[in-house]
């Protein structure tokens, strides 16, 4: 099965995938967990580029290309074997990051959008895809509560409120427009309560 994570920042994407591995194994089921931009060697080199901000000079549609390119390795590498060998996939991101991201807050053409993510997926869609949706200030304040204790913010988090509404808002909308492959989780609940729904879900896709 193959399940990943969205949502804005300091939304719990990387608690909540840990939690979520435990449950699985405690099935017995072999879980592994990866991320983007990155899980593979050579999407992890792309990660870096992306997040110094080494490819902005170059414009939108260089990085965009660039994060495709980092997906297309990891779903070869790493996400389409395992989903093959009857492994579970959580993954930390994945494509409507690049629709949301990259598509709408970064204003690039949705057809040029699309056809980037044809290419990156090469129909490695998701089975289950978690929103865990979460105020953009509250989440804010968590990453930087977080952050202060570990690393530097990445060039990504330094942007506006309104760009990070602009975000929620338009998760919230491929879930309603993919209600199938998506749930939306409410991210603004005690950890424990939303690892239930999130596993609630997951057990729900699995079983079909
Ligand atoms: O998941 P995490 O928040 O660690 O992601 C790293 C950074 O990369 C985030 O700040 C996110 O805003 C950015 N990102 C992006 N486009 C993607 C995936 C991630 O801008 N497709």
């Amino acid at each position: 099965f193959f399940i990943t994570f969205e949502g804005g920042e300091g939304a719990g994407k990387s608690t909540q995938i840990g939690r979520l591995a435990e449950s699985l194994r405690a099935d017995g089921r072999e879980v592994i967990v990866t991320r983007e931009p990155g899980g593979s060697p050579g999407a992890e080199a792309v990660r870096h580029v992306l997040l110094s901000g080494a490819a902005e000079p170059f414009g939108q549609s260089m990085e965009a290309i660039l994060f495709a390119a980092a997906r297309s390795d990891h779903v070869e590498q790493v996400i389409r074997p395992a989903i093959e060998r009857g492994a579970d996939v959580l993954c930390d991101r994945f494509l409507d990051s690049s629709r949301v991201y990259q598509g709408v807050t970064g204003d690039l053409d949705p057809a040029f959008m699309r056809n980037l993510e044809r290419v990156a997926i090469n129909g490695m869609l998701p089975d289950l895809t978690v929103i865990l949706d979460i105020d953009p200030e509250e989440g804010l304040r968590r990453a930087g509560a977080r952050r202060s204790a570990e690393e530097a913010p990445d060039r990504f988090e330094k942007e506006t409120l309104a760009i990070h509404r602009r975000r929620r808002k338009a998760f919230l909308e491929i879930a309603k427009a993919e209600p199938g492959r998506c749930v939306v989780v409410d991210a603004s609940l005690e950890p424990d309560r939303v690892a239930t729904s999130v596993l609630k879900a997951a057990r729900g896709a699995i079983a079909g």
